[in-house]
């Protein structure tokens, strides 16, 4: 993925989870969406361009490797820790392995809780993936 399709998918990611909430930080009070991770609930920022300020990645709650899309449903926000262990962990197991549907269906439910709209003052374009 390059670097900018990543910050999108960051930004719509923050932008649609109710736990992610403008702050400003810095000497120049930079203005941040700032939320929690998906697994562990560990604070990520990130730029209103979508630039993680922390070590937030976009973790595809149905793994890419089953399939799982960039639709908005399927993506999330996670450490690079958290998204790494449940690939390690998960991806490799067939998709009917009952762990994989536990986890799977444990963190639909997740994001799902916490979807929102987006913010209407935040500038999401170019549109949404779908
Ligand atoms: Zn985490």
């Amino acid at each position: 993925m390059t670097a900018s399709k990543t910050h999108r998918l960051l930004l719509w990611a923050a932008a649609t989870d109710r736990t992610f909430e403008e702050r400003r930080v810095g000497p120049s009070r930079q203005r941040v969406l700032s939320g929690k991770c998906i697994h562990c609930g560990r604070r990520h920022t990130l730029t209103l361009a979508g630039e993680p300020l922390s070590s937030a990645t976009v973790e595809h709650i149905v793994p890419k490797n089953h399939g799982g899309d960039d639709s908005i449903a399927n993506l999330a926000i996670a450490c690079t820790r958290c998204n790494v262990l449940k690939g390690s962990r998960l991806d490799c197991r067939r998709w009917n392995d009952p762990v994989l549907q536990r986890v799977i269906a444990t963190l639909q439910d997740r994001r799902a809780q916490r979807r929102r709209d987006p913010p209407t003052w935040l500038d999401l374009r170019p549109t949404p993936p779908t």
